[in-house]
């Protein structure tokens, strides 16, 4: 680099206009061909770069051998110079966007279509059911994702140690063991605190739906994940009755998947539920004479519901007690409640015949364009 900076021995007058004219000759020479933006940045890298640029290699050699009385009129014309460069940096950068301007437009070319975008196939089924209890006169309730140990398993029954808390470990959140047991955090298991919350913040009647995401420590499988979503459902007022979750339930089914769908309800065990049930429809691919969809036996497992324990009524009025004393809004002598739980995966895989949980979260376009 060095080798090539002019030497400049003499300071007088026309030596300088010599040596100048010569540079701005080269600076005029080099700005002819600036046409893109990557020539007008070398261009500028390599005259005015901090270290190494042309304009400071040699204002540093002229003005370090020049004398002091020379010193001021040096410095007026680098100063001119630089000037110059920049002004062909600016004119390149103007003809370039100029030229840009009318080559990328062209009318008369197709634009450019937008694919529209869908919902996803797991929420889309999420709406759906919840469009059904909307027209039931259930509204939607939300809640967090990152839960107390009270919302999620102590006020709905699963007292401390209880072996009904295996069937939902899950991930605990770190550096909790210093606080209560009541109020560590952990990745909710199932959509039910919400149900808490909802009955702490206020009296009866409620009639809400609860879609949400829910975490387990389950092995990813074909029907599992760690990380799935759940719709659950409460109703809780004066004289409601088993009756009433059978007629809402069977309402609901019909509403989903075809008005000659059939319910039946079994014994099952939930901690916040007494009495709890199953519920099974009848096989929405063969009508219920059988195939290997319901594996032969023409009935499909798709809920989990009861009626609200009254455990659960009691640690809901154990909280809102915290706040009036005299408060009895849920005296289970006096309401009653039902609730029920559904997977949304499981609902989307048998109404889509999707075969394996793993293709709702892979992100993979070949499976999610067949839902547009
Ligand atoms: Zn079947």
């Amino acid at each position: 680099m060095t080798d090539n900076i002019p030497q400049l021995t003499t300071f007088d007058e026309p030596a300088l206009n010599g040596a100048f004219a010569t540079l701005a000759a080269e600076v005029r020479e080099a700005s002819a061909s600036l046409t893109t933006s990557d020539a007008q940045e070398n261009f500028r890298l390599h005259w005015l770069g901090r270290k190494q640029g042309r304009l400071k290699l040699i204002s540093d050699a002229w003005l370090k051998s020049a004398p002091a009385e020379a010193k001021k009129a040096l410095g007026i014309r680098f100063n001119q110079l630089k000037q110059q460069i920049e002004e062909a940096i600016e004119s390149g950068a103007v003809a370039t966007a100029k030229s840009g301007a009318t080559q990328e437009i062209d009318i008369s070319l197709p634009g450019q279509i937008r694919q529209p975008g869908i919902a996803h196939p797991l929420l889309s089924t999420m709406h759906e059911v919840v469009r059904v209890f909307h027209h039931l006169g259930f509204s939607t309730s939300l809640g967090p994702q990152v839960e107390s140990d009270f919302y999620n398993f102590e006020a709905l029954n699963f007292p401390p140690n209880h072996p009904a808390r295996d069937t939902q470990d899950t991930l605990q959140i770190a550096g909790q063991q210093s606080r209560p047991s009541r109020d560590r955090l952990l990745m909710r298991t199932h959509t039910s605190p919400v149900q808490i919350r909802t009955m702490i913040a206020q009296a009866p009647p409620i009639r809400i739906v609860i879609p949400g995401k829910v975490h387990r420590n389950d092995a990813a499988d074909a029907t599992h994940s760690p990380i799935f979503h759940q719709i659950e459902g409460l109703c809780v007022d004066t004289n409601i009755t088993f009756s009433d979750l059978k007629g809402t339930l069977d309402y609901a089914m019909k509403a989903l998947f075809g008005s000659a769908v059939k319910t039946r309800f079994f014994p099952s065990f939930f901690p916040f539920t007494e009495p709890s049930a199953d519920v099974q429809i009848s096989c929405i691919f063969c009508g219920g004479t059988g195939c290997r969809k319901c594996k032969h036996s023409g009935w499909i497992e798709l809920l989990g519901c009861g009626m609200v324990d009254p455990a659960v009524f009691a640690a809901v009025t154990a909280e809102r007690r915290k706040l009036n004393p005299d408060d009895d809004a849920y005296n289970p002598e006096h309401i009653t409640g039902f609730a029920f739980g559904m997977g949304v995966e499981r609902i989307a895989m048998m109404l889509h015949g999707v075969s394996d949980i793993g293709h709702f979260y892979s992100g993979d376009m070949r499976f999610l364009e067949q839902f547009a």
